[in-house]
């Protein structure tokens, strides 16, 4: 198998042929104005595990990831409370990175911040405009989307789309409905730079065009982002980089994720519906919702669901009793014909295959609780060595998608052999029919908040 992306752009899958060592890959980032929800982590943890896997097949990645650390919402917001737009976007960004590290998010190689682009974004603009793609008005300079034939390419539309507005200003000097802003004047803000055509900021598209150029090159690899962004952001990106440097295709593959939903609506600070991870990390450890955003399709739309986090945390508990699980010193493979280390290299192989489908995380993730319950059910037949192999593979498959199985806490790991210890001496009890022993060890363990399930592969427990 070889790996294979669907790209927005042919809406195909398509077999993976980089440019060049190392992979290049850009992932639109943080506008720092508040916390980040579900939806910004559902893309995050995705393009991590994106480069995670190329990077488990062998490829160098430069991964580049920018701040849009000035816009107007975030000098709406500053207003509002009083404060400074740089520093409210500093806050958010740390805010940022506070929250993704914590999600084992690992860091790009470079994070662009606009504010130290403008000098790049205006010679930029003026190559644009020298090229005749671009014209400068009373208001600023708008990109010229007549002069770029294939404006509309990527997201199949060429209209004016009403919500791209709030980004737009209405300017009657627009030559086309399409045309958006590349600077934008401001002579009263105290934040805003000289510019051969008055003091303003440059528009949002155009920052990451220059941003990717500066750090990349005229053409990458891979480009990820919301597919919230495809349209106007990305296609006005393309158009902007493409007809400056006159390199095509600027993208290799475009990757967009799927938008995480609330009630069928879209998580978005603008619309208050949100989840921040920070909230739900309070309450269910990184691997946990990991586990749940992955257990999706990259591409496809994420129905968010708290419920649906808390029942993740028993397939976590599962994986983490396969990690527990131990082998037998007393057994040969000639006499009890189980063979884990041919499930692992099977597991091994059909974890791949998902992964070279598109970065098919959902199907990988299936593949290793098949392989769990593997473990669970030859450990017993196994020496200990074969079962701590297949553990360590277990773990590391795990570690590729950056899921660490962690015990709940520190507190509880003292505890931990003895609540096995307790759950297997129960297990004997109901194999001897000796159901009240049986079920007073449930109820006491209950007492002390420990949670048996009962469940086909066997018992597990979690803390409640
Ligand atoms: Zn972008
Ligand atoms: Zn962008």
């Amino acid at each position: 198998m070889t790996l294979a992306i669907t790209n927005t752009l042919t809406g195909k899958k398509e077999p993976f042929k980089p440019l060049g060592d190392p992979v290049t890959m850009y992932v639109c980032g943080m506008t720092p104005k508040d916390r980040p929800h579900v939806g910004h982590a559902f893309m995050f943890v995705h393009m991590d595990v994106i480069r995670r896997y190329l990077e488990y097949r062998g490829y160098n990645v430069r991964y580049v990831q920018n701040f849009t650390d000035i816009d107007d919402k975030i000098i709406d917001r500053a207003r509002a409370a009083d404060r400074d737009p740089l520093e409210w976007a500093r806050e958010y960004t740390e805010a940022y990175f506070e929250v993704m590290d914590r999600l084992q998010i690992r860091r790009a190689d470079e994070y662009p911040r606009v504010t130290d682009s403008i000098p790049g974004i205006i010679d930029h603009v003026q190559e644009l405009i020298d090229t005749g793609h671009a014209y400068p008005t009373s208001t600023g300079v708008y990109f010229d989307a007549g002069t770029f034939e294939d404006y509309g390419t990527l997201s199949g539309r060429t209209e004016e789309d009403g919500s791209a507005g709030a980004r737009i200003e209405v300017d009657d000097e627009k030559r086309d409905p399409r045309d958006w802003a590349l600077w934008k004047r401001d002579d009263e803000s105290s934040v805003a730079w000289e510019s051969p055509w008055g003091r303003g900021r440059p528009g949002w598209h155009i920052e990451c065009s220059t941003m990717i150029r500066h750090t990349l090159g005229e053409q990458i690899d891979i480009h990820g982002g919301g597919a919230d962004l495809i349209f106007p952001h990305h296609e006005n990106e393309l158009a902007q980089s493409e007809a400056a440097t006159g390199c095509q295709p600027f993208v290799s593959y475009w990757t967009h994720t799927g938008l995480v939903l609330t009630d069928g609506e879209k998580m978005a600070h603008s619309v208050g519906n949100f989840t921040t991870t920070a909230d739900v990390l309070a309450d269910v450890p990184p691997g946990v919702l990991r586990l749940y955003l992955l257990g999706v399709h990259y591409r496809s739309p994420l129905q968010f669901s708290l419920e649906a986090i808390e029942q993740t945390q028993t397939g976590y508990n599962r994986l983490l009793a396969v990690t527990r699980a131990q082998g037998n010193a007393d057994v040969s493979r000639e006499t009890s014909g189980a063979d884990l280390d041919s499930e692992a290299a099977a597991a091994r192989q059909a974890f791949e295959a998902a992964m070279d489908d598109d970065f098919n995380a959902p199907r990988a993730i299936g593949a290793l609780f098949e392989f769990g319950r593997a473990i669970n059910r030859l450990a017993s037949r196994c020496s200990a060595d074969e079962v701590e192999r297949a553990q360590g593979v277990l773990t590391s498959l795990l570690g590729v998608l950056g899921i660490e199985l962690h015990e709940p806490d520190a507190a509880s790991d003292d505890a931990t052999p003895f609540i096995d210890l307790l759950v297997h001496l129960r297990q004997q009890l109901r194999e001897a029919r000796q159901w009240e022993l049986a079920d007073g060890i449930r109820n006491d363990l209950g007492a002390l908040d420990v949670v048996l399930e009962d469940t086909p592969d066997g018992t597990v427990w979690r803390r409640g």
